[in-house]
Parts: structure tokens; sequence; C-alpha cells
């Protein structure tokens, strides 16, 4: 971090800020010019804010010069991350298929669109049992029976399961019953959720809040990370913008972004990106362009009966169709599916 004095700034007031800046464990080199005295300061400035030191009397300007974010840095860890989820890899060569139903609903539904999309090639199979819905009066999810519902499509199947959790006090039965576990837009904020989720070593899907900031979104990974779980997988699912022709708007600049920051993979969902389930198979071929490590789509058996999510779910026949197009695609940017 660079400190530019003021160049009225007193030598006391410049004492008395490295003073401070040592004390807690900075090392300060000092450098005055003509004009005016630049410090620099070096040490664990992750730990420090920024603004803080624009209240101190003398201070000109501050200047990070590097990322708050340590563990989810590329500097710091410059191969991609790989990351296992119950033998499936996500953030390599190949591209992976997060797919189901917004809501497990039963168990015909979650079963039947679980064996479509995994005949059509889909690698995990995604569905919500706790649901945060915007209104109370919504359809809140099956709770635990959802899961059991989802453990008897994945043995079924075969497929690993991918769910949504919302409280901590979850963290537990969730590790041990849930092979992805997804924190949504809503709670990628919640952060005595991502420390807890930091105790387990499980693959944690972090979805990017509807308004955070690439950065925002990489120190919450961080939380995770720096409570000891490494395996973070991040999800763009649209950002709340004045446009609202779509659902949210898709940042697919977002993953050239993320992929020079960080070496965690970056998959795109955009059913809750578009809200419109036409959108979906274009933006998912711009997202893998972009160089998505996979997609996150919403496939539901019986769309326009859906108790959540209806109008941006895939049959699973559009998602075939889908799958298909991604064949096409995959090898132009050097990837396999
Ligand atoms: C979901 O995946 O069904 C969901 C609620 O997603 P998001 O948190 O992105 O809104
Ligand atoms: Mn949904």
């Amino acid at each position: 971090m660079i400190i530019i004095m003021k160049p009225e700034a007193t030598a006391q007031q410049i004492d008395d800020l490295c003073d401070n800046l040592e004390s807690r464990g900075m090392t300060v080199q000092r450098n005055s010019g003509v004009d005016c005295t630049v410090l620099g300061v070096i040490g664990d400035v992750g730990s420090l804010d920024p603004h803080d030191f624009l209240t101190h009397e003398g201070v000109e300007r501050v200047m990070p010069v590097s990322e708050p974010f340590k563990k989810a840095n590329r500097k710091f860890h410059p191969q991609d991350s790989v990351i296992d989820c119950k033998g499936v890899p996500v953030g390599g060569r190949k591209l992976v298929l997060f797919a189901g139903p917004c809501s497990v609903e039963n168990s015909e539904q979650i079963t039947d669109t679980a064996l479509k999309v995994r005949a059509s090639g889909a690698d995990i199979l995604r569905g919500g049992a706790y649901k945060p819905r915007t209104s109370p009066y919504s359809f809140q999810g099956l709770k635990l029976h959802g899961l059991e519902l989802l453990e008897e499509a994945s043995s079924i199947t075969g497929m690993p399961i991918c769910t949504e959790i919302m409280s901590p006090k979850l963290v537990e039965e969730f590790d041990r019953r849930v092979d992805v576990i997804q924190v949504g837009a809503r709670n990628m904020q919640n952060f005595d959720l991502l420390s807890e989720l930091g105790k387990t070593r499980k693959p944690i899907l972090l979805k990017r809040g509807m308004s955070a900031t690439v950065y925002d979104w990489l120190l919450s990974a961080e939380y995770i990370m720096a409570a000891g779980n490494p395996n973070v997988i991040l999800c763009e699912r649209g950002i709340r913008t004045f446009e609202n022709y779509t659902r949210n708007t898709l940042d697919l600049s977002v993953i050239p972004a993320i992929k020079r920051l960080s070496h965690l993979p970056v998959i795109v969902d955009p059913s809750h990106a578009t809200g419109l389930s036409w959108m979906v198979e274009r933006m998912s071929l711009a997202a893998i362009a972009a160089g998505a490590d996979g997609l996150l789509v919403e496939v539901h058996n019986d769309p326009p009966h859906a108790l959540s999510d209806g109008a941006q779910s895939l049959t699973p026949d559009q998602f075939a169709q889908l799958v298909g197009k991604i064949h096409g695609m995959a090898p132009i940017v050097e990837r396999t599916l």
C-alpha cells in the first residue's frame, strides 16, 4: 500500500502515522521528495482498510497495490484449481454441466429429470430443497424430505448432487449428505455461513451476490478458504442493473476478470441470469466462449407446472439440444465435454 502525504503534512503527523502502521506489524519505507512524502507500507496489508488512513491528518491519498484476497489470488497460486466433485473435475479442460430443476418437488419429478439430463451428458444433478424465496408465501422447498429425494435420485442415476444451504446450523447435515453445497446469491455475504462451510472440505458452489463486485465476491470465497476449505467454485448468475427485460443482467466480462485475478473455477448460470428459457442456449454458448468452466442450467420435466422458476427452465429435450451445441463449440475453445 502506498500512502501519499499532503505537501503541508508535518513531521509529527508523518511520525504518528508511521508509528500507527508499525504498531500493526507493518514495515514503512519513507520517501521524502521535494513536494511531499510518500510512504511505502509492506506487510500483511490485507488486514488494513485503506479508507481508514484517509482520516489521518496529513494524508492526501492511499493507493492499494495488491488485492485484498490471498488464498483465492492467482498471484500466489498461478495454476488453475481443479475441484473434485465426487469424481467430477471442475476447472480443468473438461466443461462441467450442472443441471436439474430449481426445486425438488417430488420423487417422480426429480428422478425423471435426473435420468433425462444424465442421458444428455449432465455431470451433476442440481435441485433446491431449501429455497430462498423473495416472498414468504412462495413455495419454500421440501427441506429435509427434498434432501432424501435428491439422495434417491443420486442412487438411481449415480450423479453427484448439488443443493443450496441457507443456514449455518445445517452445515454438518449437508456435509454428510450433499456432494456440492451451493451458497445462493442472497447468502453470498452471510459470513457466518461461509466460515462454517470453510470448516468442511466439501466443494462449495459460491454464487455471485446480485449486487456484488468482483472483489466482494472473491472476498467471500476468501472467507471459506481462510477457514480451511480450498474447494470453492464460483458461479456468475447475473447482477441487478437498470435493465428489466431480463430477470438479471448476465455479466460475461466477469469470467476473464476472475480468470485473471483468481485460480478458482468459474461457471455460469444462464437460467437465473436471464429468467427466460428461450435465452438460455445463446447465453450458455456465449459463457463458454468467454472461458467459463461449465454451466449450471435449470431443467424441469414439466416447466409449465414447476413450483419455482418454470419460465427459465429448459425441458429435457431443450437441454439435450443445448448439449449438442456445446459439443460443437467445445473444441473451438480447446475444451472437452
Ligand atoms: C437457485 O439456484 O435456484 C437460486 C435460487 O439461485 P440464485 O441464488 O442465483 O438466485
Ligand atoms: Mn431457481
